[in-house]
């Protein structure tokens, strides 16, 4: 058993030989072959590094392709490991301990396809991973590598869904975390990040001030693990996850239209990449889909920056009620223009109201409780439905990436119970009469 007690996590901090290990085996990472340069293409040995030696360009996980076949896939435990041949991860590391991610529920929507004027909807609904987001697969992906790679503590400035990722995982693999979070986040998501017990830094200040504190600790501490900074192009890999999903769920096929929340961008580039990656190793037609982005208002920059139809994205402060999604200096935000570009698609934002009233509209159809995140997708498939750049007839799958319940804030000031009565019978007659004759 590899648990709390053994390997390289056994240490915590520094001791005589350094855990870090800057000579990886090829091969210990899976499939994963070098890191690559998104900028201007130097390939470098797979090891923990994140940015480019020549030009400070981020660095992506490059692959020797497996064969590999639907049914090999299909045999695969029901999580994101069965697409591990895909992944920069040990080929053994469904025995790793980590919690589980994946292989959520893809829901046909036919209810709010209907109220939207929709001909096939699906939800992507992430809320049914082990901390209720899509954050618990990327750093599934990161701990595995990070592991692989001689780190010893996880660690990611955090907009809330990822500390309590980290913090769950690490929980479960027996090894110190350290997540640093805006101090004005939700309640509810500090609470759920706490209480898994490793250490929670609230910092003064919005997410880019956690983001360069987090980056500047990395340069110190060797042997931790920032999950979304230093060991980026491996968690970044994570995300590829939900779109190998989509496409299996749908019986192998690529969907016509998909809508993505962003907030650093990353998620939405690597479904694409996904997509991309399925058509060339066969398991899927590399048929033709447009990839639509969605931005709150209060924090719109990679929005903003398509519609002026530029390539450089202008950092802003957020305020936004979503705050899972407030990084006001996207990461990747130039690759998601690329990607919304290419693909035909849109980058849209929704109001902070426009965000409640669809949280509300996909549970209202749906049965689903998306968090704020879920209220910009759903709200930016619906505006761009109403502005007519998205098909009603074509079939298109709308991501929603975490849970109401961590962001029941937004939602307390608006609905409530329908009435409150006295215990009698005439009282729940005579309140329900008008309700019930409504419908
Ligand atoms: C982090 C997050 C995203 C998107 O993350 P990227 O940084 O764009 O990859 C989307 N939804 C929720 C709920 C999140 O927590
Ligand atoms: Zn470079």
């Amino acid at each position: 058993m590899i648990g709390a007690k053994s390997g390289p996590w056994m240490a915590h901090g520094k001791d005589e030989e350094k855990g870090l290990a800057t000579v990886v085996s090829l091969g210990s990472l899976g499939n994963a072959t070098a890191l690559s340069c998104r900028e201007c293409g130097e390939q470098f040995p797979i090891g923990p590094r994140y940015a480019c030696e020549l030009c400070f360009g981020p660095l992506e996980v490059a692959y020797d392709y497996p064969d590999v076949d639907r049914a090999s896939i299909e045999a695969g435990p029901r999580s994101i490991w069965r697409y591990r041949a895909l992944l920069p991860v040990p080929t053994d590391v469904v025995d790793t301990p980590n919690l589980e991610p994946g292989f959520t529920k893809l829901v046909r929507a036919d209810n709010l396809a209907r109220e939207l004027g929709m001909r096939r909807l699906w939800v992507k609904d992430d809320t049914g991973n082990p901390t209720h987001s899509f954050k618990d697969r990327v750093v599934a992906v990161a701990l595995a590598a990070a592991r692989a790679l001689g780190f010893r503590v996880l660690a990611c400035p955090s907009t809330g869904n990822l500390a309590n990722a980290v913090a769950a995982a690490a929980a479960r693999a027996g090894i110190r975390s350290v997540v640093f979070i805006p101090a004005d986040l939700e309640q509810q998501k500090i609470v759920t990040t706490a209480v898994y017990g490793g250490t929670v830094i609230a910092v003064d200040g919005n997410y880019d001030d956690v983001n360069r504190l987090a980056t500047e600790i990395a340069g110190e501490e060797d042997d931790w693990a920032f999950v979304n900074v230093n060991v980026r192009p491996y968690y970044a890999e994570g995300s590829k996850t939900l779109g190998y999903e989509i496409a299996e769920q749908l019986g192998w096929r690529l969907p016509e239209q998909v809508v993505i929340p962003i907030a650093s961008g990353s998620q939405l580039t690597k479904v694409d990449k996904a997509f991309t990656e399925l058509g060339k190793l066969g398991l899927v037609d590399a048929t033709p889909y447009r990839v639509f982005g969605a931005q709150a208002e209060g924090c719109s920059p990679v929005a903003q920056a398509f519609k002026a139809g530029v390539d450089v994205v202008r950092p802003v402060r957020p305020n936004t009620i979503a705050k899972s999604l407030a990084i006001g200096n996207p990461a990747d935000g130039p690759y998601v223009l690329d990607v919304c570009r290419r693909t035909g698609g849109v980058v849209e934002a929704v109001s902070d109201e426009e965000i409640v009233d669809s949280m509300r509209l996909l549970a209202r159809t749906e049965g689903i409780f998306g968090e704020t995140a879920g209220g910009v997708t759903v709200g930016v498939l619906r505006k761009l439905l109403a502005n007519g750049q998205l098909d009603p007839d074509a079939e298109t799958v709308v991501l929603n990436t975490g849970d109401g319940l961590k962001t029941l804030d937004a939602v307390a000031d608006v609905v409530a119970p329908s009435v409150t009565i006295p215990p009698s019978i005439d009282a729940f007659r005579a309140a329900t009469e008008e309700i019930f004759a409504r419908g």
